[in-house]
């Protein structure tokens, strides 16, 4: 696996591995000029953690109504 092209925040140069198709960690991805697909990729893993904040809020609000339903039937 080859290492990452980007540079860390001292402007060493950095030992984690590449992403598939790029030559740039998860981290130094944003650093990457030829790899819109990996932009789009974080954008896609953006939009998937974003659905499941929303999901994991909707859980929530469910469980609250339970609970409440529950607590009130004491
Ligand atoms: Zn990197």
């Amino acid at each position: 696996m080859a290492s990452c092209s980007g540079t860390t925040k001292k402007g060493t140069p950095c030992k984690l591995n590449a992403l598939k198709g790029s030559d740039y960690c998860l981290i130094h991805i944003r650093q990457d000029p030829n790899a819109p697909s990996g932009r789009e990729a974080i954008e896609e893993l953006e939009g998937r953690l974003s659905e499941t904040a929303k999901s994991v809020l909707g859980i929530a609000i469910m469980v609250g109504i339970v609970l409440s339903v529950l607590i009130k039937r004491r």
